[in-house]
This record gives C-alpha cells, structure tokens and sequence, in this order.
C-alpha cells in the first residue's frame, strides 16, 4: 500500500513491462508488425517504391540505416541513414546493437540499428528494410517471420539507363555498382518473392499486399 502507482515501484514496473513484452511477442506474433526486407539492384526504384508505400500507408514505415558512406548533398542526418565514423559503427557491432550489417559495393559498411526497428514492430507497424542481399539474408536467418522481396528492373538495360540519368554518382561508382547489381540479380532465387518494377503503383501495391496477405505459418509454431 506505501508503494506509488499501481502498487509498482519503477524497478518491478520495468521488469514487469519486458515480461509483459516477451510473452507478447510470443503469443502473439501477428499482432506485431510485419518485417519486409526489400533488396534489388542498386538504381532499381527501392527508394521511389518505399516513399510510395509509406506516404499512403501509415502503418508502413522504413527503417532508417547507419553507414559509414559519406553524406551526399541533400541528405540529412537520421533522416536518410545516421552517417557514422568506421569506429562507431565498429561499437555497434561489438554490442550487438546491429540486425544485419554488411559492406555493400565492397567499399562501406552498412547497417540496421535493432532497438528502433523492434520498438516499431512491437506498436504494430509493419517495417521496412531497405538494404542489400548479404544482409536481407541475415535477417531471415536472425528473424524466421520477414518476408524477403526482391524488386526486380524490367530489363538489365532499364537498370543501366536510370543509374546513368541519376547523376549521382561518378562513372567508377556507376560501373561497380552494375558490378554488384548483375550479382545481385542472381540471388533472386533466395528470396519469398520477386516483384517487378514495372510501375511503382503496381510494385508498391504488390509489397503492402504480401505484407498484408502471407501471414506466415510459422507464426503460429514459434
Ligand atoms: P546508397 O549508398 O546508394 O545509399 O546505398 C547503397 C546500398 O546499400 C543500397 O542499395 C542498399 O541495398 C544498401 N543498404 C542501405 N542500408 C543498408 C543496411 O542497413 N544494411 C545493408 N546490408 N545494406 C544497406
């Protein structure tokens, strides 16, 4: 009866709080949001089709990536990913305070921070991922119940021509990040699903509807 709010002192509430979480997150896996990894070539649309989904569906929302890359001009800061130092990006590791982490055109790291991405989950919002397949095979590996979609260009030259009209990166960059790209479109196979970006209504369209039809049948084991 002396004990403040709820006969609960702050220590038991905290306790309290991640045991209340631990068996939600078991028994009810479906309640929680869905975790969609999206991975495709580099200049393929991924981040049109995200902006897409999520100005439209609130319950989407994407997760926002470290990097070691410097920033480009027009990027901000936790916005378009957390632009990190190679020794902070090392801490995260070390902690264990990465989903997946890899280094992508064989030049940066980048990674998923974990708390956000879970924290999300645990509301109900289905989260996106957009990074690379070294790392969307780490997620399914780390989490049985993402839905891995790859996003496919309509042709290997439509990917060419849009990575040539961006602009943004110099010509070495472009030739190594066609490099990774005819890799990447080898591992397709790897994923849930494939989806074509022809349109980015129709691509955008396809992923919230997978996300919000394949209820996976594991869920029910774990
Ligand atoms: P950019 O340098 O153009 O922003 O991103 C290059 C590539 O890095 C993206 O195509 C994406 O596949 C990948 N990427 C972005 N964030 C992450 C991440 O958190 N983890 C992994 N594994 N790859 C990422």
């Amino acid at each position: 009866p002396t004990a403040p709010l709820g006969g609960l002192r702050v220590r038991q509430r905290a306790a309290l709080r991640v045991e209340v979480l631990a068996l939600y997150r078991r028994y009810f896996p479906d309640q929680r949001g869905r975790l969609i990894v999206l991975a495709g070539p580099s200049g393929v649309g991924k981040g049109t089709i995200v902006s897409w989904i999520t100005s439209r569906f609130p319950n989407f929302v994407v997760s926002v990536s470290a990097t070691t890359r410097p920033k480009r001009p027009g990027e901000r800061e936790g916005e378009h990913y957390y632009f990190l130092s190679p020794g902070e990006f090392q801490a995260l590791i070390a902690q264990g305070d990465l989903l997946e982490w890899a280094v992508v055109h064989g030049e940066h790291q980048y990674g998923t921070p974990r708390g956000p991405v879970e924290a999300l989950l645990d509301e109900g919002k289905h989260v996106i991922l957009e990074i690379d397949v070294q790392g969307a095979k780490q997620v399914k590996r780390a989490v049985k119940r993402a839905l891995s979609i790859f996003i496919t260009p309509p042709s290997f030259e439509a990917l060419h021509d849009r990575l040539s009209s961006r602009g943004t990166e110099s010509e070495p960059e472009r030739r190594r990040r066609l490099v990774t790209a005819e890799r990447e479109l080898r591992r397709q196979k790897e994923f849930d699903y494939v989806v074509v970006n022809d349109t980015v209504e129709k691509a955008g369209q396809s992923i919230v509807d997978l996300a919000l039809a394949s209820r996976d049948p594991q869920a029910t084991k774990e």
